[in-house]
């Protein structure tokens, strides 16, 4: 079995009571059917405690969302009160895994790291990015045409990841400012929970005039953090390849987010005098957490 990963998948280590986010706040997680049926089964107190907090829509459970807008389990000094009470094998799959996103075909399996997670970001801005490949145990071949399909995903995929070590492809796409309107139509549609504090149309344009000169005064930061940023997306998003999605909207889609999240950046950055990592980490946790993540903002950054 062929493993591939991201540099930024080792040595990650989730912050846990000191992040300033947590994985549960603005979300509900979702519970998967072999955790649930775990739920479902404790027995006593602490099965009725559990049980309480569980929320059924359209069939899907999740957790209690607090009015603060947090899982009911996380506690107040930001550890998950499931996790202390149970351990690590109560929790459900979204909990467990989260920032890790794994996928396969056959005999190959990736993992990507989500940007929705703020560690995740500081490791992959502040150090060189790499895929590495392990070989493990276990076989699950394709037949032949499926193993010929995926080595031609994965082929155009490292491809596309080599062109974003070039200097100006990542300038040219970053300070293209031709999809601004398609961008500010897509800030105008956002679903309203998504908006808040978030970029408005007029800014959008606005930004656009200082778009290319902020770009030149800080192109040593921004371009190895933009051909990261655009790399470990092409890595999550090209396999959507192997589920017949032309590779047109692909990189639309890595471009859009690209130039989306500069936006995003420069929307919070121009006016102060440094530009430190922190500023390129909130924004591509801002665009993971308000666009990529709510179904209906992504289907507008995909859509044509
Ligand atoms: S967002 Fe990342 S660092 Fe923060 S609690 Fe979740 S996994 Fe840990």
């Amino acid at each position: 079995m062929r493993v591939v990963y991201p540099s930024v998948f080792t040595g990650f280590s989730c912050l846990a009571g000191d992040c300033p986010l947590t994985c549960c706040i603005g979300w509900s997680v979702d519970i998967d059917a072999e955790s649930l049926e775990r739920y479902q089964s404790l027995a006593g107190a602490a099965g009725e405690m559990v049980r309480s907090h569980l929320v059924k829509d359209e069939g899907a459970y999740s957790f209690t969302v607090t009015p603060e807008g947090h899982c009911w389990f996380l506690d107040g000094d930001g550890l998950c009160r499931m996790q202390k009470e149970f351990g690590m094998d109560a929790l459900c799959d979204t909990c467990r895994f989260f920032p890790r996103i794994s996928w396969n075909a056959g005999s190959y399996v990736q993992f990507s790291m989500d940007l929705a997670c703020p560690e995740v970001c500081r490791m992959a801005f502040t150090r060189p990015l790499s895929f590495r490949e392990d070989e493990q145990e276990g076989e699950t071949p394709l037949h032949r045409e499926g193993r010929r399909e995926l080595s031609a995903v994965l082929n155009r995929r490292g491809r596309l990841i080599a062109a974003l070590e070039r200097p100006l492809t990542v300038r040219r796409i970053v300070t293209d400012g031709r999809e601004d309107a398609r961008i500010a139509s897509i800030v105008a549609d956002c679903t309203k929970a998504s908006r808040v504090g978030f970029l408005t149309p007029a800014r959008v344009r606005q930004l656009q005039q200082e778009s290319a000169s902020y770009w030149l005064r800080h192109e040593t930061q921004l371009e190895p953090w933009f051909s990261t940023l655009g790399s470990l997306l092409l890595f999550r998003y090209g396999c959507m390849a192997w589920y017949g999605m032309p590779w047109g909207r692909i990189v639309r889609f890595v471009r859009r987010a690209m130039r989306m999240t500069y936006l995003l950046l420069l929307h919070q950055q121009r006016d102060a005098e440094d530009l430190e990592v922190d500023a390129m980490v909130a924004a591509s946790v801002l665009f993971a957490r308000r666009i990529e993540h709510v179904e209906k903002n992504l289907q507008l950054l995909i859509a044509r």
